[in-house]
């Protein structure tokens, strides 16, 4: 009731017209979050950067990004066992979201954060159920470890992450994608730098925010459900990471 109230408090106070209403709304959604516990300090300045970049692109989802999640919404629904791996930020910003979309995929979601603490990992994943996601792996269960890495993102669920074979990584660092990329797994990136080495290193890589990226891509499940796998294949052989990757850095530069 009270974070209705200041969200309701947040809304009246940004005017209709300010060209950054969306960005602010996002910025204080996350700003709640962290006086939640949810997010931790840096995540505020993931966001940062994370703006800056959408600033560039116009602050829309550009035809590179929609070829992307097409391709996401594809491998998401050909693997056997996909999870949406979930960090402060991502459930800070769009829990409800994120539950619609492994509602559509039926698949699980896994809280794994870089700054771990077991009280954050269970206010994360108290928040997620609480916003209507059914199957929230990663809190009591990360008895898996990813090897090669050293950061706490390595601790993983068996019955999750470890045992997927189609992971979608929002907000992702750099190492852990790589290391995903290693054990096998089919990693789809969300992410506004197109330069990130998790950009990059990715195999399908969504350059768009965040909270635009997942309805669009759960919209593209719903669509792509109805299709057989030969099709949703050719959709995966036609797509080129690099090229989308290229043509956004071509959006960015001034
Ligand atoms: P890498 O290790 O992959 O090079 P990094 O060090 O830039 O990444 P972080 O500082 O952890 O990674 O930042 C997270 C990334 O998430 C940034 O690239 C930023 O552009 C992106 N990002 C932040 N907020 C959002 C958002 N709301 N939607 C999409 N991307 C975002």
């Amino acid at each position: 009731m009270k974070y209705l109230r200041f969200i309701c408090y947040i809304i009246n106070m940004i005017p209709e017209s300010h060209p950054r209403r969306k960005s602010l709304l996002l910025r204080e959604k996350l700003i709640e979050g962290y006086k939640k516990g949810l997010v931790c300090d840096s995540g505020l300045i993931a966001q940062g950067r994370g703006e800056a970049f959408d600033y560039l692109i116009g602050e829309r989802t550009r035809n590179p990004a929609r070829k992307a999640i097409r391709a996401a919404a594809a491998a998401l629904l050909l693997a056997t066992h996909p999870v949406i791996s979930v960090n402060g930020n991502a459930a800070a910003l769009a829990a409800e979201d994120i539950g619609k979309l492994a509602e559509e995929l039926g698949c699980a979601v896994e809280v794994n954060l870089f700054y771990r603490t077991q009280g954050r990992v269970e206010r994360i994943g108290a928040h997620l159920k609480k916003s209507g996601v059914k199957q929230v792996l990663g809190v009591h269960d990360a008895d898996a470890r990813i090897p090669e890495l050293n950061s706490e993102r390595r601790k993983v669920s068996r019955k999750g992450i470890y045992g997927a074979d189609c992971v979608l990584i929002p907000l992702e660092d750099g190492d852990r994608c790589e290391a995903l990329v290693k054990m096998g797994k089919r990693t789809i990136a969300i992410d506004l730098n197109p330069m990130s080495r998790t950009a990059r290193k990715a195999h399908i890589t969504i350059v768009d925010e965040f909270t635009r990226a997942i309805p669009l891509l759960t919209g593209e499940v719903r669509r792509l459900k109805e299709k057989d796998a030969a099709y949703l294949k050719a959709i995966l052989k036609r797509y080129r990471n690099k090229k989308v990757l290229e043509d956004m850095r071509k959006l960015v530069y001034l």
